[in-house]
């Protein structure tokens, strides 16, 4: 995985994503903060993934899955996982500090991995 989609895993696993509730500006309904609860709630990540974030992040597979619907299964997922967390960061970061929208890249690396087009050993390697 890239180095961005490392730190936003890392962030949300450890709480410190999306960071110091705010106001929403994904639904920019009044009274609702940024907190990790009203953001799976805001991006629908758990029906979008079809499972909840942690139980997802932990079922990532020790070695490139054989069968094409386990690959098409990983792929469209940590797509999906990817560009929430990148949404997510970008509505919590200060309006005057636009995220890089370079740190979001369609080609991920754990795509590349899943897909067996990649020397990867593992899904883990920072690239
Ligand atoms: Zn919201």
């Amino acid at each position: 995985m890239s180095v961005h989609e490392r730190s936003r895993l890392i962030r949300w696993r450890m709480g410190w994503l999306p960071g110091k509730p705010q106001a929403c500006r994904n639904c920019n309904q009044i009274n609702t903060l940024t907190t990790q609860q009203h953001a799976i709630i805001c991006f629908q990540i758990n029906e979008n993934i079809d499972m909840n974030i942690h139980s997802f992040l932990n079922m990532i597979p020790k070695h490139p899955p054989r069968s094409a619907a386990q690959k098409f299964y990983w792929t469209t997922r940590w797509t999906v996982l990817q560009q929430f967390l990148f949404n997510l960061e970008a509505i919590c970061l200060p309006p005057d500090e636009p995220i890089n929208p370079a740190s979001y890249t369609d080609q991920s690396p754990f795509v590349a991995w899943i897909n067996g087009s990649s020397r990867l050993t593992t899904p883990l390697v920072l690239t």
